[in-house]
């Protein structure tokens, strides 16, 4: 086998140490040598404080994952496009739509890969929706997304500032796996949004879509207590499909639940490997898209103070 892709990590936060370092441990193609972060160390992991310098020191790398909020990623993921190394994008790629544009005709020029990455679509039950929805004709899809942002998000002050998608931050996973599964292409048509007094982005959302002519429904709620709900339902003309927990538990029409281990940071980074051999970028950015557009059009209403 080639040698291992040496790789810098910047943001050494809870998606950093809960998914991408054991996947990048577990991968064997991808040989994490820095890190770039603000406070933290990582024992055998050189360390500097910004990505700047952390590219400014060499270390022989060639691919760079970005595990920042999205509020600043464009300026890390230019810095690393424009040293010509590989990147790798943590969900939402970018705060806007102009800055993801801009790093993918930079890594089309510098010849390098850009991968927008979309963990759930990594879930375990998404490919065989999808490959089961191809033949249905679609009636109606009810996407109910409800957690609690102080079990899940402890402290993350960044979620609800500007350019932190609040509630959209967890949303935008239900719509990367719907943009991916449904057969039509999705529109938003009405949007309301519940932004906290003192804040910037919403802690409530409701989208109504349509994926030709189905309805596509959508309920984000930060401020779930309780049961969690990460749900999917379409009626078709076939029966129910049901994808719970973010994509992982799948059932069909008459048939019993489908489950499987969690793989969707192991399907990312053997993704990401396969774009740097074939020398492609994989950027899809219609679930920002659909985000952005509720910005554009939501009614807003102000919730009472939210502290975490
Ligand atoms: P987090 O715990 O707040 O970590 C983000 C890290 O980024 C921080 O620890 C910090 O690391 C660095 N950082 C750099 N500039 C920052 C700034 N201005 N404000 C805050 N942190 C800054 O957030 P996270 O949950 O890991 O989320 C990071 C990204 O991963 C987001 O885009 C999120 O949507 C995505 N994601 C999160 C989850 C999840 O379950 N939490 C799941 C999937 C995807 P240093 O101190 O090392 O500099």
């Amino acid at each position: 086998m080639s040698e291992a892709y040496r790789l810098g990590l910047v943001g050494l936060g809870k998606i950093a140490r809960d998914q991408h370092l054991p996947a990048i441990a577990a991968n064997g193609r991808f040989d994490l040598v820095a890190i770039a972060s603000r406070n933290a160390q990582l024992d055998g992991v050189a360390r500097h404080a910004t990505i700047d310098e952390l590219i400014a020191a060499g270390h022989g790398i060639t691919a760079i994952t970005l595990c920042t909020p999205p509020e600043g990623r464009y300026h890390q993921a230019r810095a690393a496009l424009e040293a010509g190394l590989h990147v790798m994008l943590e969900k939402p790629p970018a705060a806007t739509l102009s800055e993801i544009a801009d790093l993918a005709r930079l890594a089309a020029e510098k010849q390098v890969t850009l991968f927008a990455t979309w963990h759930s679509r990594e879930a375990a039950g998404v490919a065989s929706a999808k490959a089961w929805l191809r033949d249905r004709a679609i009636h109606a899809v009810r996407i109910t997304w409800k957690e609690d942002i102080r079990r899940w998000h402890p402290g993350q002050e960044w979620i609800l500032a500007a350019g932190g998608f609040g509630v959209f931050d967890p949303g935008i996973n239900a719509l990367s796996i719907v943009t991916q599964i449904l057969p039509q292409p999705l529109l938003l048509e009405r949007a309301a949004m519940g932004v906290p007094e003192g804040r910037m982005s919403p802690l409530t959302a409701s989208l109504a879509m349509r994926s030709g002519d189905a309805p596509v429904s959508a309920e984000f709620d930060f401020l779930q207590t309780g049961p969690q709900s990460w749900d999917i339902e379409i009626d078709t003309d076939a029966g129910l499909l049901r994808l719970a927990m973010g994509g992982s538990e799948l059932t069909l029409p008459g048939a019993a639940m489908q489950k499987a281990p969690d793989r969707e940071y192991a399907g990312l980074y053997a993704r990401f490997a396969e774009l740097i051999a074939r020398g492609e970028s994989d950027v899809d950015v219609r679930p920002l898209q659909l985000v952005a557009d509720a910005f554009l059009v939501a009614e807003r209403q102000t919730l009472a103070p939210f502290e975490f």
